[in-house]
């Protein structure tokens, strides 16, 4: 019963499908331990991710239950919620005694960092949410160790929850380090399940659709990247998974206007943590690109950069606006060297390539927008072919342009934007990068 207790705790989970044996489930729900809520409730709403109206709540006949049945279909890929199925919670709260814990960090933060480390510290004594808004390259990671330690020492239950899989699965390992005495669940579409009570869970956004009341504390890593953006129901997803009145700490590069408007307390650092200003992009026409690689060949700018990056041996990212497009350039680049590689969402090899990447095994990798953000690859030189596409929003310029000069040793580095036109997407990307510089270095 403890093992089911420290499952679902904080949970709201589809009873047919936990790790636990269905007479277990029974016995607890008779004694009183757990809570039985319809899947979706007789106002037509699902109460695991709170979808509501006829295009999500979808009438269809039921073999289950052999009668008119409606299901979510906004959170289908975890499984279905229908009129007919259940979910279940633990009905008491769980309280953690506070208890010190061992903090396994000896880095050290910058001024910058340590004031938005405390603010947060601050922020957490007074049960108030709060912006990190940060430059890429501001070490935003490491100023939440104090914070946090702050926050389980005290009992807390934390949520950290991130827009993508790589994010959560990078991050992991390293509060695994930091914080070595508790118990840390990594979630994910597809990870296995962990055994005990997690006081911190990492998990990307879309599993806190099955937390209710867990969290004395979520940590939204990435706050303007898709999907949580575009995405009002993750919105309701974190603010469930919270218990009444606890606070949110936003972290992004590129906090929307919403974002920045909706939180008052922010700390802000527009300085890297080596110091050197974010390199300003490089405009570069590159006209007709499309109709090039439609026609087996590459723009010859971009030839000449590919081989001047080749020969000085640096190694690059050239992000491309389509999979398609990735895939018509990817044999004409490989015919340059064969080594280079390319990368999309669907490439289940794509870790693998970004560590030969990061080991200079090869020297250059095309790439769709998804490795925008969490990559840190010394020296690496970053272009964007088709800067003007409108897959290019200000933020994602911003980030792409934020994989160069990350390191203390080669703090600069290329970043040049191939356009078929400039949009103001790009010259506001350039407009913002260098309005951190001068804020920055004052
Ligand atoms: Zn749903």
């Amino acid at each position: 019963m403890k093992e089911l207790q420290d499952f679902l705790l904080g949970r709201i989970w589809l009873r047919e499908f936990t790790p636990f044996p269905k007479e277990m489930i029974e016995q607890a729900v008779r004694e009183g331990f757990v809570a039985v809520h319809k899947g979706i409730t007789d106002g037509l709403q699902c109460a695991r991710c709170l979808e509501n109206g006829p295009e999500k709540i979808v009438a269809f006949r039921c073999a289950r239950c052999a009668g008119q049945c409606h299901y979510c279909r906004h959170c289908i890929r975890m499984g279905r919620v229908s009129s007919c199925t259940d979910l279940i919670s633990w009905k008491e709260p769980h309280v953690i005694a506070p208890y010190s814990h061992s903090f396994k960090w000896n880095g050290e933060l910058t001024n910058l960092q340590q004031q938005a480390s405390d603010e947060l510290g601050e922020s957490l004594r007074q049960n108030r949410s709060h912006l990190v808004y940060a430059v890429c390259g501001a070490g935003k990671t490491e100023l939440l160790f104090p914070p946090l330690h702050q926050a389980l020492s005290q009992g807390k239950r934390i949520c950290i929850a991130a827009p993508r899989t790589d994010v959560v699965l990078e991050l992991s390992p390293r509060l695994k380090a930091v914080f070595p005495d508790i118990i840390i669940h990594t979630l994910y579409g597809g990870s296995t399940f962990e055994k005990g009570f997690a006081q911190l869970v990492m998990a990307t956004t879309h599993q806190l659709y099955r937390f209710q009341k867990a969290f004395d504390l979520v940590i939204v890593d990435e706050a303007d990247a898709f999907p949580y953006s575009y995405d009002p129901a993750l919105e309701r997803a974190v603010s469930k998974s919270l218990k009444p009145g606890a606070p949110v700490f936003y972290v992004s590069a590129t906090p929307s206007q919403k974002l920045l408007e909706s939180v008052p307390n922010q700390s802000k650092i527009f300085r890297r943590f080596h110091g050197h200003p974010l390199p300003v992009p490089i405009y570069q026409p590159l006209w007709n690109y499309k109709r090039a690689f439609r026609s087996n060949r590459i723009p010859a700018k971009l030839v000449e950069w590919i081989k001047q990056k080749l020969e000085q041996q640096e190694p690059f990212m050239l992000f491309f606006p389509t999979i398609e497009m990735i895939r018509q350039a990817e044999p004409l680049f490989k015919e340059m060297d064969s080594r280079i590689e390319a990368v999309h969402s669907q490439d289940a090899d794509r870790k693998e390539k970004v560590m030969k990447l990061r080991r200079g095994e090869i020297p250059g990798i095309l790439t769709s927008t998804i490795l925008e953000r969490g990559v840190t690859i010394d020296n690496v030189q970053v272009g964007v072919v088709g800067a003007d596409e409108e897959v290019f929003g200000a933020s994602a310029l911003i980030q792409m342009a934020g994989r160069a000069g990350r390191s203390s040793i080669f703090p600069d580095g290329q970043v040049i934007f191939f356009h078929n036109g400039v949009s103001w997407q790009m010259d506001n990307a350039r407009k913002l990068i260098k309005s951190y510089n001068k804020a920055g270095c004052r």
